[in-house]
């Protein structure tokens, strides 16, 4: 199924590995399994011009994180504090968790 492979979750922390924002590191806010795409905190932000009106905008421009391509993006394991691969692994109880190809610390939000 589309956006079943996304391979990223809210929370997780990232580093951007292409682009112009390469070498940065962040926090996932929100992803868009069905863009392939993510918004990470504080990383690729763009101006946005914003018109008067509304409840809570008087105007003028807003700096915003804009989504970002999940192939930009890996998975930053806890215990090597590099970007890895990640690999699956399915636990006893039928779960299937993310790990860490490089030393296999599971990698789940808590
Ligand atoms: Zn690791």
């Amino acid at each position: 199924m589309k956006g079943q492979k996304i391979g990223f979750k809210k929370n997780d922390k990232v580093m951007v590995m292409a682009g112009k924002e390469k070498g940065k590191v962040g926090k996932i806010l929100k992803v868009f399994p069905e863009k392939d795409r993510a918004v990470v905190e504080k990383v690729n932000y763009i101006k946005k011009h914003t018109r008067p009106g509304g409840k809570t905008s008087k105007g003028g421009i807003i700096e915003k994180e804009a989504p970002i391509h999940v192939s930009n993006l890996m998975l930053i394991c806890a215990k090597c504090t590099d970007p890895v691969r990640v690999g699956r692994r399915r636990l006893d109880d039928g779960k299937t968790v993310r790990v860490c190809r490089k030393c296999g610390e599971i990698l789940e939000n808590k």
